[in-house]
């Protein structure tokens, strides 16, 4: 007998259909004979719904209620699952966060889990019950409702599929698993069978919605084996476990991409050696991420630096660069609108030299200028005209063969 943690999506859980569809797939589990743990996102869109509503009361609205408000999305869908359990003859029982031993930090809006405590779980797992988990929620140590951060679900399934030593964690979703590339805009854009953990955690981060980049992380450090599948057709997903060995003589394994990035040039920056970490620090502490940064130094002495942000920051950081225009001793700041950031992913690149060159190649014989660059030990992302970014990831994930791969 094993012990699975499987979690569901808020679109997998989107309607009663969809609920008594997951139940199926729980009680599948249970009829092989194991022992089953599910977490829950909240049905549909309702945590934005939630999110709006607290906006039309207040456009700041104090962290600690938002999070007491937006738990509520996933206390929904726990108890209605457990009832469409019982209507299909299973015992189940649902618990909050809190309930499953769920602790966090105490920060509000984006907690880290600092510990899970198992012990009502495993009670009822060994009373035969199905026990199903509001995701996304946990309980500071002096007793505060707190929330993981939007997409925070997945970090309660891996983190229970840790605590309890599970045999699988299967992350259901409304795709069938992880994608080369956006298959909705890309011709050739196939399904991998299997990632690593660094690969799938920069493409977390780079924006691939399946999976959140805390869950990746958490997997990666407790090597929880997962797989990402879809909640609707019974077909095999994607493994992301440590080594991805079907598909390891790869060097590029998948293309990302956004838009709606703006590259910032502050010119004329006194070039003292302060003079970066004020801004920076400065930006932080006004929470705006920043992304690449370039600084290079003018024939003058002084130093031109720029560094790209998401467009929908870009009235914050001129409003934080304008009030503090004394104290960072700049002359003048541009504003480049309409890019986006364009990446390849793959652990293959640490011992191919030639990556980098390749990309810039293709970008350059389809006439993309590249504006900015930056590299990890197994990614290089370019910022571009955002007129030109499919154009782009499709050139790439051609010239990287990523569609036709034998496995
Ligand atoms: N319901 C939360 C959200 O929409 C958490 C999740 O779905 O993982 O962000
Ligand atoms: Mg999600």
């Amino acid at each position: 007998m094993g012990l699975i943690v499987q979690k569901f999506g808020g679109t997998s859980v989107g309607s009663v259909e969809r609920i008594m569809n997951v139940a199926e797939r729980v009680k599948d589990e249970t009829i092989l004979g194991n022992q089953v743990v599910v977490v829950v996102s909240a049905m549909g869109k309702s945590t934005d719904q939630l999110v709006k509503l607290a906006k039309e009361i207040s456009p700041q609205p104090s962290k600690r209620e938002m999070d007491m408000l937006l738990t509520t999305g996933e206390q929904v869908s726990i108890a209605l699952l457990s009832m469409a359990l019982n209507q299909k003859g299973l015992e189940a029982v649902s618990f909050t966060g809190w309930q499953a031993g769920i602790v966090t930090e105490p920060v509000h809006g984006n907690a880290r889990i600092t510990d899970v405590r198992t012990e009502a779980i495993e009670s009822q797992l060994s009373h035969r019950k199905v026990v199903i988990v509001a995701g996304f929620q946990g309980i500071t140590e002096s007793g505060e409702i707190t929330t993981l951060g939007r997409g925070g679900s997945d970090t309660t399934a891996v983190a229970l599929a840790a605590a309890l030593k599970a045999d699988r964690c299967d992350i259901y979703t409304d795709v069938t698993g992880v994608y080369t590339t956006d298959p909705r805009y890309i011709k050739g854009a196939r399904q991998l069978k299997s990632i690593s953990y660094d690969e799938m955690l920069e493409l977390a981060n780079l924006g691939a919605g399946v999976l959140h980049p805390r869950a990746v992380e958490f997997a990666k450090n407790y090597q929880v084996r997962l797989e990402v599948r879809s909640s609707m057709e019974k077909i095999e997903g994607t493994i992301i476990e440590e080594e991805a060995t079907m598909e390891q003589n790869l060097v590029v394994r998948g293309v990302a991409f956004e838009d709606q990035i703006t590259k910032v040039t502050v010119l004329g920056l006194a070039n003292s050696l302060t003079s970066l970490s004020t801004i920076f620090t400065t930006l932080a502490q006004h929470h705006i991420n920043v992304d690449i940064i370039i600084q290079s130094t003018t024939e003058a002495g002084a130093a031109n630096l720029s560094f790209s942000i998401k467009t929908e920051d870009l009235m914050e950081t001129l409003k934080v660069l304008e009030d503090h225009k004394e104290l960072l001793g700049y002359e003048q700041i541009d504003a480049e609108n309409q890019l986006s950031k364009v990446s390849i992913v793959g652990s293959g690149m640490i011992s191919n030299p030639g990556v980098a060159a390749r990309m810039f190649e293709v970008l350059a014989s389809n006439q993309i200028q590249v504006k900015m660059v930056s590299t990890s030990e197994i990614k290089v992302s370019a910022v571009i005209e955002e007129e030109n970014m499919l154009k782009a990831v499709q050139a790439l994930h051609n010239a990287f063969e990523l569609s036709s791969v034998t496995e």
